[in-house]
């Protein structure tokens, strides 16, 4: 019989059928993809034809279809419905897929014909995007280090294997910190806690096999206690511990591998011809340079530093105020925060549940939509991955543009948080192919699901990604949908969090689940205000973990990396009370792999551009103004990575964002 994966799919819209896939056929399913996936390889490179945009570029594009044919399904139920059999099918992948990906990035005869395509690209007639897909392609070859002859590229091909050992160390480092700490809690020691504290203490003691209550340094119960335990003795032992992850000596201190992880970083930026790490890791990113990033942080971290103190003064009171003398410490803080939310704050979150029911936002993120875009949704029958997954066809002007598939429930085997991915992504190449989206969610079932407003927002990103895919309109995959710089992707994600903010979304779709009344006024403006809460406290622990990350990898490596945290901590004059979100010995965003290293920036990065982009909005008309919505889709939407992210926000806005709208948004500005 043959491989269901691997045939001609005849479901509506090509979709995968899934009701004729079985876990059986993903590993002979994932040879036979190779086997023809390696033949189309050898035919680009032994051809003997000169090296041609078509029969190098083109080709490459092509290359691999029935791979991703049978990848991503795998990845998916992998991701949203995990059994033991799929985890052992991951690891068994996982190798066969990386050495499948340095044959190509380090295959020289390959490299030699992209090379000479780019050394003669402007004799080539290409279009502007087939100039960018040749620059991104050949950008990625250099990087991977195919240039690389003899010594420098084995020392490099070392320099990477060592990286990933001690990546995977500091990360199961600080697992073992995290899991060997707890600090059993008296009957006393409870005294002021909330109910669900308790019962989180109490379920964790009972994972550790102990009597009644336990604080382990999970992040659901340490931040919470630190929020509600009056007790200051106990607080400071808590959040001292906490801050030690990954630094208690011994067997799991991460300090000397975060020291050796920096020195091969740079050792690795300097093999492929860049001056430092940071130089090497922002060249892909819409920041560039490390200048960039530190002109953004510190603009933003003049006036989160001096909210931060204007808050301290009034924390420090409070405290004072409670009989306890002295300064303000980094454990006082969240629990005096705390009382001030409760008494400025008083949000009820219980009476906001009712009115923010899943079917009602799903209906509201698609409404937004097609004000904006005149996109419409329509349910459509097929077998899915999961019978809790619903798929809409999507359609503007009777024409179909993509199909949206949402699996919003959380269950066991589902990976937690959210995302977007696809099925398969929009292009031009192979015939007009139009993206399959897919958000996943981790939200509680119910009779009604019942949404908080975090959950709301969270529904709103995913969303956002999927117009970012479904709006699509390039040529080729390589560059479609959100296939661009790691601090422009989460641009549509964020931005789309803005229109759950629209009064006029909310009075329409927030609806009583028993009543069908709209949410009340004063709720609303509550619940919108509250969201805005001690971000001096969040942006100063932030911004410090930042600027240590740039600082780290834009310049020689520090042989001491404890010292250059305080540093520059101390030229920044951070705070007393308050510390990096992220200190360096537990600082995995950085040290368990490459992903956000000299990229810590990149989460404020997005931000400053959404609100300036959304504050576009404000100033032509308003939120559904129907120009701004044209050129957001001409522009940022429909464009992929065909361009310099910042040629892309520039055409949208006419000029680069500020800070303003950010810190205006998170109430800083002065
Ligand atoms: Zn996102």
């Amino acid at each position: 019989m043959t491989n269901p994966l691997l045939t001609d799919w005849t479901t509506p819209f090509e979709l995968p059928p899934f009701d004729m896939i079985s876990d059986d056929d993903f590993a002979p399913g994932l040879e036979q993809a190779l086997t023809l996936a390696r033949a189309e390889l050898a035919t680009i490179t032994t051809n003997p034809d000169a090296p041609t945009f078509t029969n190098t570029i083109e080709a490459l594009e092509l290359m691999g279809d029935k791979l991703n044919k049978v990848l991503s399904p795998f990845y998916t139920l992998a991701a949203v419905d995990s059994t033991p059999k799929r985890e052992a099918l991951q690891r068994e992948f996982s190798p066969k897929l990386a050495a499948w990906g340095s044959e190509v990035m380090m295959n020289r005869a390959l490299f030699e014909r992209v090379e000479a395509l780019y050394q003669a690209r402007d004799t080539l007639d290409l279009t502007a995007e087939q100039l960018r897909v040749l620059y991104l392609s050949r950008r990625n070859f250099v990087r991977a280090g195919a240039q690389l002859e003899g010594g420098a590229y084995e020392r490099l091909k070392q320099v990477k294997e060592r990286l990933a050992v001690l990546g995977t160390e500091f990360t199961q480092n600080l697992l073992a910190d995290e899991r060997d700490w707890f600090m059993e809690l008296s009957q006393d020691d409870l005294e002021g806690l909330p109910d669900f504290l308790k019962a989180t203490a109490k379920a964790a003691a009972a994972e550790k096999g102990v009597e009644g209550h336990v604080l382990t340094l999970s992040r659901s119960l340490i931040v919470p206690f630190l929020q509600f335990s009056p007790r200051r003795d106990l607080r400071e032992v808590a959040y001292e511990a906490w801050v030690a992850r990954g630094a208690n000596g011994g067997k799991t201190d991460n300090r000397e591998i975060a020291a050796e992880i920096l020195a091969l970083r740079h050792e690795r930026a300097q093999l492929l011809g860049y001056e430092n790490f940071a130089a090497y890791k922002l060249e892909t990113e819409m920041a560039k340079t490390p200048d960039a990033v530190r002109k953004l942080l510190m603009d933003v971290w003049g006036p989160a530093k001096t909210q931060a103190e204007a808050d301290a003064a009034i924390l420090t009171e409070m405290m004072h105020g409670d009989g306890v003398n002295g300064d303000l410490e980094a454990w006082d803080w969240r629990y005096y925060s705390e009382k001030r939310r409760a008494v400025e704050h008083d949000l009820d979150e219980a009476a906001l549940k009712p009115y923010l029911q899943l079917e009602n936002m799903i209906e509201a993120a698609f409404d937004c939509s097609s004000r904006l875009f005149g996109l419409n949704f329509k349910p459509l029958e097929v077998p899915l991955h999961h019978p809790d997954a619903k798929a809409w066809d999507v359609t503007r002007d009777g024409q179909h543009v993509a199909v949206f598939i949402g699996d919003y429930f959380a269950r066991s085997g589902k990976r937690s948080g959210a995302w977007c991915s696809a099925f398969r992504s929009q292009q031009k190449l192979k015939g007009d192919i139009r993206p399959h989206v897919i958000n996943v969610c981790n939200f509680a079932k119910g009779e009604p699901a019942l949404l908080s407003y975090d959950d709301a927002r969270t529904l709103f990103h995913e969303f956002g990604h999927a117009l970012h895919q479904m709006l699509s309109n390039v040529t080729y995959e390589s560059i479609s949908g959100t296939s661009v710089a790691r601090d422009f992707v989460e641009l549509p994600s964020q931005l789309y969090e803005h229109w759950l903010e629209v009064p006029e979304v909310l009075q329409k779709h927030a609806r009583h689940a028993d009543t069908g009344a709209p949410m009340p006024e004063a709720l609303l403006k509550q619940m919108l205000k509250a969201a805005n809460y001690d971000q001096g406290f969040a942006t100063v622990e932030y911004v410090a973990s930042a600027l240590v990350d740039l600082a780290f990898h834009d310049g020689p490596a520090p042989t001491d990396p404890m010292a250059k945290q305080a540093d520059v901590l101390d030229s920044i004059g951070m705070p007393h009370a308050i510390r990096m979100r992220h200190a360096t010995p537990h600082f995995a965003h950085v040290f368990a792999g490459d992903g956000y290293s000299s990229g810590y920036y990149s989460y404020m990065w997005s931000e400053v551009m959404d609100a300036d982009a959304f504050e576009a909005f404000e100033e032509a008309g308003g939120a559904f103004d129907p120009d701004m919505a044209a050129k957001l889709e001409q522009f940022i939407l429909s464009t992929g990575g065909s361009q310099e992210a910042d040629a892309l926000y520039m055409a949208f806005r006419g000029k680069m964002p500020g800070v303003e709208a950010l810190l205006k948004g998170r109430g800083l500005a002065a």
